[in-house]
């Protein structure tokens, strides 16, 4: 094992090092593996109850009517999500998208959306019109309220309380931190809040953004009383293999208004062909459940090791984890640069080329992202990105099999150490 690692430039230190992390972890790592497992036979006993069968892998062209698989992979989603219906397509072309379908369609004019949990991701600002944009829910008269997570990332449930008013239409909770510092809410803590925003309203619709969420633990927001889940396919629940697409699912009336937006009033989900992407999408669902596993002991197996070599990390090492993101403090651009180099090098894909420190829209200081990916863009794929400013924090996630995830993070460790940046 020693000598493939250090053919792959893995040096003798950093091995031991890894070694001894994972040892260390090996709890962790089965408590996982139990979270697994049991997702594992969810999304089987999904597949079974639907009668899932090779002719739903044949796909469907031009207005897609009487798609088997399609349909089939819908009740799938619901069944497996616990919702009555889905919407799984892939003419949903990411999360964003998902989300802005999932709002557009359950908003009408002079409606209010409420964000109890602070700022939502960056994407949904130009959705919603937080930042002025062309199409924009503000351009349609859809107003915009938010109220922050306290400073101890509690629920400030007296000023949620006092932003709920007559015209409040939809809750937005964001499961994932994202690229903020907030903590990932679990599937308990969205339940405690659903449960607080339908005892003062209960017609209110509880939409969650569960991007990265999926599968992290043994049960999804609907479950928790939430209306709808809204995801993206090369996220999570795709498993690697889904090639584009979104998903929502909930409440038969949410999911409803949502396919007559993302077709057309009269039709909804009868049209919308699904060409040939039907086997990647059910062998990308079945996947996930160990995939996501995957991907968390990279970020568990990640926190380790930097906190253990003196880095601030978030999640620390020990906490539980509610989602597959990682944030590393790197303290400087060239330790940055150095690990993200590494994420790059230790790809299948695109593993000989360099990133680099880039301008990028939106951003107000040079980003720096690595991935080798076999899907564009794709983040349950390891990968690793992060704004060179200060405190250079890196934001890692991903990680279709353990073993890769486990060479990328080593390799970034041996870029630092290679640079001088640290000692070992
Ligand atoms: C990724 C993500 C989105 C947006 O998804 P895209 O596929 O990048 O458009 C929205 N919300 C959260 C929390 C995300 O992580």
């Amino acid at each position: 094992m020693r000598e493939i690692y250090q053919e792959m430039g893995i040096g003798d230190r950093v091995y031991e090092l890894g070694q001894a992390c994972e040892e260390k972890l090996r709890g962790r790592f089965a408590a996982i593996d139990q979270t697994a497992e049991y997702n594992q036979l969810k999304v089987i006993r999904a597949m079974q109850s639907r009668k899932v069968s090779a002719e739903c892998f044949m796909g469907s062209s031009g207005y897609g009517y009487n798609d088997l698989g399609r349909d089939t992979l819908e009740e799938v989603y619901a069944s497996c999500f616990k919702g009555e219906a889905a919407l799984v397509r892939p003419q949903v072309t990411c999360g964003t998208h998902a989300l802005a379908l999932a709002l557009m369609s359950n908003l009408r004019p002079g409606d209010e959306i409420l964000s109890p949990v602070g700022k939502p991701y960056d994407t949904l600002e130009e959705v919603i019109g937080i930042r002025p944009s062309k199409g924009s829910l503000a351009e349609y008269g859809v107003t915009y309220r938010q109220v922050d997570l306290k400073e101890d990332g509690g629920f400030d449930y007296d000023a949620i309380r006092d932003a709920i008013h007559e015209k409040t239409k939809l809750v937005a909770i964001q499961r994932s931190k994202g690229y903020q510092t907030r903590p990932t809410l679990s599937v308990s803590r969205i339940g405690e809040l659903v449960a607080f925003v339908k005892k003062i309203k209960p017609d209110v619709i509880c939409m969650v953004d569960n991007c990265y969420g999926e599968f992290v633990e043994r049960t999804e927001p609907l479950e928790a009383g939430a209306d709808m889940i809204v995801g993206s396919l090369i996220k999570n629940p795709g498993g690697g293999l889904a090639p584009v697409g979104g998903y929502i699912a909930g409440k038969q009336e949410c999911v409803e208004q949502a396919a007559y937006r993302l077709t057309s009033p009269g039709l909804g989900k009868e049209v919308g062909a699904s060409l040939g992407v039907m086997q990647s999408f059910y062998q990308g669902l079945f996947l996930a459940p160990t995939v996501v596993a995957s991907a968390l002991k990279g970020a568990v197996f990640a926190a380790n090791l930097y906190e253990g070599l003196g880095f601030p990390v978030v999640p620390n090492g020990s906490e539980s984890r509610h989602d597959i993101i990682q944030a590393v403090t790197l303290r400087s651009p060239q330790a940055l640069i150095a690990f993200c180099k590494g994420i790059q090098a230790a790809a299948a894909v695109d593993s000989h080329v360099t990133p680099e420190p880039w301008a990028m829209p939106g951003y107000d200081s040079e980003v720096i992202m690595a991935a080798g990916a076999f899907v564009q863009g794709s983040s349950i794929e390891l990968s690793a990105d992060g704004p060179l400013r200060e405190p250079y924090n890196v934001y890692f996630q991903g990680g279709l099999t353990w073993p890769h995830a486990k060479l990328g993070i080593l390799m970034s460790l041996q870029k630092l150490y290679d640079a001088g940046i640290l000692t070992l």
